[in-house]
Formats: structure tokens, C-alpha cells, sequence
């Protein structure tokens, strides 16, 4: 623990997530004197309750899938269950070698780290276990929280959110997932491996509805052939406790009984309390306030992460820091195009994107003006190697650039890298199928969707 209270800083960071730490590096590096304010863990959600552990528990489940499949490739094995433990001892595992290397990075570029709850007490001081620390600059990064919905209430038993689902000491004979967006439909997903009996219970017509309406189509079909069940545009009423577990109500009239429900309909800005409010920040619903460059209304504050009101995702997080650290260092950084982050749900299958959404590049551009391809995986070689479905589907501007890219298949989240380039770079169809992209490899069909696109299809039937 640091006591350099009393010096006076560059940058007061409050709170060591993917955010803050990310401003704090990228502040140090720009030789700025940081001091980095966390009361739990450096890293925040996305290494130890969101991103990571998540994925280790998707990566698991995928190989009791392949266990369970390895006949179909003629590999013979047998699948002998689930030992959560040692599920979660790899899981923690892969946590803490990231989270050593974090924190040796942190103290590499000489960044106080000072453990305790801070609290904003001026536009320029933070105040920790009773110390004050001053900084030109304060950069907010509180981060956020699981909600729930109006009289819900989380007992970390029967009815969980994230954090719980992701320590939960048992593989559950059956689920209901409240919530059909990212953080629902991966548990869904990952659970169901593990053989869980899920049912997903979504109030919008569609899962992942924030996704272009074909690629949701696609993850139910899928989700379907899986055995993942869900109530679509369905709203909860009300769950009670059975001898067996719980018993979820929907305003629908149905009924469904499973051992444990988990609530994730969503995350909330961690903010209440805070000082926020009291030192004069612009805020709406607990969300910090921020321009394009990530400033708030008050001239020495900053703030990112998911404490904003941008893409809730680790990697806005760091750009957001980033970009506040390079500004506030006199460089002059470009503001983020979010359209232009990618977004991928790592379920089974995945869904991955960058760009508008095909209905976001109508109501922008009208249809008129607009071209549109769906390449099916069904003919490309390595997703037939791999035995996947989906597709990449492309949304261009006639006689222009890509403005939107839609994918859905195993390990679709890997291609988001080409697929930024082409959006952000505002390539044309034409100028993509130029490049010859590897041959057996599932880039190939983001590559055949703009040889298609470009009037030149290959492998295409007319
Ligand atoms: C289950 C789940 C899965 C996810 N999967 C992905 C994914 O695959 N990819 C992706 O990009 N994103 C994913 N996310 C989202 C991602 O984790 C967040 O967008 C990201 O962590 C936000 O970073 P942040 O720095 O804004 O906030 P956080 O990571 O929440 O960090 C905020 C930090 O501030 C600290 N803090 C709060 N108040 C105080 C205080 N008063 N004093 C000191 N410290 C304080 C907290 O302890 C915390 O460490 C997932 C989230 C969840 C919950």
C-alpha cells in the first residue's frame, strides 16, 4: 500500500478496472505521476467476475461438447461428467497468471496503487481510508454492477446473478436465465454444456436483440438444435421458492420450475455515494456524464468504463482510458467511433459484429441506397472441417464502403480483427476481394462475402 498522501499528482485514477488501469498505464508511459485507487482487486470485472472467467468456463464446456462429440470425428472417449472443482481451480488458475502479471505490470511503470475505497471530495482530490490525494487530473472509473429487476431480490442461493454463477459449487440439474443479451445467453451456453437444463426467459422479441435480426435468428435456430430453450418477448412476474428450487412466473400465464434462476438483465453504474453528485458532476441514472473525449462538466474530471453511458465491454474500457490519458498528456487523440468496436458473444455458436446493424444502415442510408450478402459457412472448408453453421453476412452502401459486418459460427469472434479493419478503414467490397485470404481457413468466407458483394462470387450457387 502506497502513502504518498500529500504529493500532489498528474492523474488520481479511482478504480483499477479495465478502465482505470488502462489510463493509468497509458499515463504513466506518457511519464505522468498516477496513483490508482481500487478497493478490491486490480482488474476489476473483467479478470475476475466478467470476461475471463467467463471464457474459461465457455472453453470448458466446449471440450465436454467435444468429449461428448468426438465420435462424429471418429475419436473415441468417453465424457465422464463435469468436476466443477477443478473447472473452477483451471479457471482460477488463468485468473490469477493474469492478474500476477497485471499487477507486476502496474508496478513496472511505477503507478501508486493504493488499496481502500476512495471517494471524490474535490474536482481534484480523492480521499482513501482518510488520506487525501490531489491530482491535476481525476478520471473516474468506478465501473459497474449486476441489476436486477423491481422486487427481485438476488439470494446468492436459488436465485444468482453473475458473480454467484461464476463461484457456483455445483453444476445445477436445471436453470432459468433471466435475460437474453450477452451475459445471459453465454451461461446459457456454457451451462448447458456442462448438462444443465436451460431455459431462457428474453421480454424483447429476440436474443441478443442488440445484434442484427439475422444473426439472432441464426443463435436461436442453433440455440434450438443445442436444446436451449427460451420464452421470447416474454416478461417475468414474479419467482417463489419450491422444495426443489424455483418456480418462475411470466406475465404470459407460463410457469417453469428449475433449481436456480439467474438474473442477468443487465448492469448498473457503480456511483451512488461517491461524491459524484456533491463535487458537481453532470449525471443521468447513475451514469457519469461525458463528452466525446470522455471529459465531464467539471474541467479536471474524466471518466470511462462502464461508469459511462458508451458499449459496456473491456476493450471500450481501455480505448476510453486511453484516449483520456493521451488527452489529458496535451496529445490529441481521435473520440471513438463505438460503431466501429466489435462486439462478440462467445456462446455456441458465436455471434460477432462491427459495424450497423442492417436496420441501423436502412434508417441511415435507406434500403435503396444499400447491398446486403449472407454467405452460409455451409461452403466454406474449414467450418465444415470444424462441423459448424452460420454465416457472414456483409451490409455495404451501394457503390460504397462496408458499413456493416455480421457474423454467426464457431470461432466467428476471431474474424471481428479483419472485420474492423474493413469498417473502420471504410473499405469497399471491391477493394477487400482483392485480398486473398487463406485457404482452409473460415476468413475465406468474409472474403467470399465481399467477392460476392463485389459482383465476382466464387464459390456461390446461383
Ligand atoms: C459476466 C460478464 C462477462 C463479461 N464478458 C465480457 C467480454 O467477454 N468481453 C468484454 O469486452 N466485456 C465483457 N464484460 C464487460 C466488462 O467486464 C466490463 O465492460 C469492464 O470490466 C468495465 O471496466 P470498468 O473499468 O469500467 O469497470 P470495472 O471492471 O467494474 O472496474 C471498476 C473497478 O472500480 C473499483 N471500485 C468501485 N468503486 C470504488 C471505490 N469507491 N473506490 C475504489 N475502487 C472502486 C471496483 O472494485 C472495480 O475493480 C463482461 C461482464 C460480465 C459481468
Amino acid at each position: 500500500m502506497a502513502n504518498d498522501a500529500g504529493a500532489v499528482f498528474d492523474v488520481v485514477i479511482l478504480g483499477g478496472g479495465s478502465g482505470g488501469y488502462a489510463c493509468a498505464l497509458r499515463a504513466a508511459e506518457l511519464g505522468m505521476r498516477v496513483v490508482l485507487v481500487e478497493k478490491g482487486k486490480l482488474g476489476g470485472t473483467c479478470l475476475h467476475n466478467g470476461c475471463i472467467p467467463t471464457k474459461a468456463l465457455l472453453h470448458a464446456g466446449e471440450v465436454a461438447d467435444q468429449t461428448r462429440e468426438s465420435e462424429q470425428f471418429g475419436v473415441k472417449s468417453t465424457f465422464d461428467g463435469i468436476d466443477i472443482a477443478a473447472v473452477h481451480a483451471y479457471k482460477d488458475g488463468v485468473i490469477s497468471r493474469l492478474f500476477k502479471g497485471l499487477t507486476g505490470l502496474i508496478a513496472s511503470r511505477k503507478i501508486t496503487v493504493v488499496e481502500g475505497a476512495g471517494k471524490l471530495v474535490s474536482p481534484t482530490a480523492v480521499e482513501v481510508n482518510g488520506q487525501r490525494y490531489e491530482g491535476r487530473h481525476v478520471v473516474l472509473a468506478t465501473g459497474s454492477v449486476p441489476k436486477s429487476l423491481p422486487g427481485l431480490e438476488i439470494d446468492g442461493n436459488r436465485v444468482i446473478n453473475s458473480d454467484h454463477a461464476l463461484v457456483l459449487d455445483r453444476v445445477p440439474q436445471s436453470a432459468v436465465v433471466l435475460g437474453g443479451g450477452v451475459i445471459g445467453v453465454e451461461f446459457a451456453s456454457a451451462w448447458k454444456s456442462f448438462g444443465v437444463d436451460v431455459t431462457i426467459v428474453e421480454a424483447l422479441p429476440h436474443l441478443v436483440a442488440l445484434e442484427d435480426e439475422a444473426s439472432s435468428k441464426l443463435l436461436e435456430r442453433a440455440f434450438r438444435r443445442r436444446g436451449i430453450k427460451f420464452e421470447l418477448g416474454a416478461r417475468f412476474s414474479g419467482v417463489e421458492y419450491t422444495d426443489a428450487g424455483v418456480r418462475v412466473s411470466l406475465e404470459n400465464g407460463k410457469r417453469i420450475e428449475a433449481e436456480l434462476l439467474l438474473v442477468a438483465v443487465g448492469r448498473g453504474p457503480v456511483s451512488a455515494g461517491l461524491g459524484y453528485e456533491e463535487v458537481g458532476v453532470a449525471m443521468d441514472r447513475g451514469y457519469v456524464l461525458v463528452d466525446e473525449y470522455c471529459a465531464t462538466n467539471v474541467p479536471t474530471i474524466s471518466a470511462v468504463g462502464d461508469l459511462i453511458p458508451t458499449l459496456q465491454l473491456a476493450h471500450v474500457g481501455f480505448g476510453e482510458g486511453i484516449l483520456v490519458a493521451e488527452r489529458i498528456a496535451g496529445l490529441n487523440p481521435v473520440p471513438i467511433d463505438y460503431a466501429g468496436v466489435p462486439r462478440v458473444t462467445y456462446c455456441d455458436p458465436e455471434v460477432a459484429s462491427v459495424g450497423l446493424t442492417e436496420a441501423q444502415a436502412v434508417e441511415r442510408y435507406g434500403s435503396d441506397k444499400l447491398a446486403s450478402i449472407s454467405y452460409s459457412l455451409g461452403g466454406n472448408g474449414k467450418s465444415q472441417i470444424l462441423k459448424t453453421t452460420g454465416q457472414v453476412k456483409v451490409v455495404s452502401v451501394k457503390d460504397g464502403p462496408v458499413v456493416g459486418i455480421h457474423m454467426v459460427g464457431a470461432r466467428m469472434g476471431e474474424l471481428t480483427s479483419e472485420a474492423q479493419l474493413i469498417y473502420n478503414w471504410e473499405a469497399l467490397p471491391a477493394e477487400v476481394a482483392q485480398l486473398i485470404h487463406p485457404h482452409p481457413t473460415q476468413s475465406e468466407a468474409l472474403g467470399e462475402a465481399h467477392l460476392a458483394l463485389a459482383g465476382k462470387p466464387l464459390h456461390v450457387h446461383d
